[in-house]
């Protein structure tokens, strides 16, 4: 008998999109390896480097033997109970370290939060503008990402109406983000807790990605859904990681917090697939995160400044309007009034933001990353994590681009 032909790739694979945000930040990295003299946008992360206490330990932590060997999969009893601490700081939120499990970064954290709590076919709201990560992860466990849009005209904020009516007896569980990656958007304590509320009272689970958590600016505060939100009792997820904070993307390091069975569930996925997270890397962040916190307040000076240079500068570009962000370190603009222009030296027309990325890569070199990549056509997602001069040389390009020179 034949040996029937079986596809090579998996059909769970086979659909997944590549990581936008990482392809446009590995093409602009590698064109200024090249000498290009590209200015990024694209970047999803700080451009400060790790504190240097943090490094300290890490440095270390190599001469240590302990370290050079398997620990619990579930994280360093140090880390988790440094992670329950600083959960309680910033949140009021009271966890043990058993709550804790130390992942690969926050990428694996939703990861293994999804793959806990997601049967095939469960149901996931996510509000868009989304993260890309997203609904790829909802979609890899099986589980079908149900989008709920929102507009500039409420700041990009989910209203509690909006979620009922994108909830059905499927739904498991809402993912929130705030700050919110791409639009910046903070929500209020009281709009986190009627969301929380209406959350608890269905019965549906809350992932809440506080990744951007230190990077509030103006007078807004942060806050915890899960603290606020006494209804959602034990359904709910907490992910957060020393990436941003810390400016510590390349570490890999995050973490998921939650209730016992849950994080007991994920540690036992995460002893089938990775294990350990690198011991090296948790104790960095052991002492990011029991060191002085000053290394944030620089950062989030650094960041409030070039936020308010750069949501000025979008202004001056005709045909552009932005919302402005309070949170994480990016700026979503609409560019939708300049799409069909004659643009830039060749006059080229783009007819999407998709385009219009491209073209600005080609033609002056900057890197954004186009709207369609958070389920946003028309929009640009502008990262101002670098340094004030390029920000402004950047931004100056651009608005000579749409001036139709460059
Ligand atoms: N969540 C959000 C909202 C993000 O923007 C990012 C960006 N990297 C992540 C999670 C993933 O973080 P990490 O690098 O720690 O995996
Ligand atoms: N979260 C960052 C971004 O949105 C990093 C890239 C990624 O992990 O996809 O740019």
């Amino acid at each position: 008998m034949a040996p029937s032909v079986k596809p090579r790739l998996s059909t769970r694979l086979s659909g997944l999109a590549p990581s936008a945000t990482l392809a446009i930040d590995a093409q602009a990295k590698a064109l200024v390896e090249a000498g290009e003299p590209v200015i990024s946008f694209g970047a999803g992360e700080p451009d400060f480097p790790t504190p240097s206490h943090a490094v300290a330990a890490a440095v270390e932590a190599c001469g240590n033997p302990l370290n050079h060997h398997y620990s619990a999969s579930a994280g360093l009893a140090d880390l988790r109970e440094a992670i329950a601490v600083t959960c309680y700081r910033d949140t009021s939120l009271e966890v043990g370290p058993k709550q804790v499990l130390v992942t690969n970064g926050v990428k694996h954290a939703l990861f293994n939060a999804l793959a806990t709590l997601v049967d095939p076919g469960d149901e996931v709201i996510v509000p868009s503008p989304w993260w890309v990560t997203y609904p790829e992860t909802v979609r890899l466990v099986g589980g079908v990402p149900v989008e709920v849009r929102t507009t500039p005209e409420s700041g990009f904020k989910a209203s509690v109406e909006q979620l009922d009516a994108a909830a059905t007896p499927a739904t498991k569980l809402l993912i929130m983000t705030s700050p919110s990656n791409p639009t910046g958007t903070v929500y209020t304590g009281e709009e986190l807790r009627a969301i929380g509320a209406w959350a608890g009272d269905r019965g549906i689970w809350v992932v809440s990605d506080e990744i951007y958590a230190h990077l509030v600016f103006g007078d807004h505060t942060q806050h915890s859904i899960v603290a606020v939100a006494p209804e959602l009792a034990d359904r709910w997820v907490i992910l957060n990681g020393v990436s941003k904070s810390y400016a510590m993307t390349g570490w890999r390091l995050g973490w998921m917090i939650g209730p016992e069975d849950v994080i007991a569930a994920a540690a036992n996925l995460q002893s089938q697939t990775t294990s350990n997270v690198c011991n090296v890397s948790q104790r960095a962040a052991i002492a990011a995160l029991t060191g002085h916190g000053h290394a944030i307040g620089e950062m989030r000076a650094a960041f409030d400044t070039r936020r308010k240079l750069m949501v000025r500068l979008l202004g001056d570009i005709e045909g552009v309007s932005c919302v402005e962000p309070f949170g994480a370190f990016y700026a979503f603009p609409s560019f939708a009034g300049v799409l069909g222009r004659a643009l830039g030296a060749h006059k080229s027309e783009p007819s999407s933001t998709m385009e219009l990325a491209a073209l600005l890569l080609e033609e002056v070199h900057v890197a954004v990353v186009p709207g369609e990549a958070f389920s946003a056509p028309g929009y640009l997602r502008l990262s101002y994590a670098l340094a004030d001069e390029d920000l402004y040389e950047g931004m100056t390009r651009i608005k000579e681009f749409v001036a139709g020179e460059g």
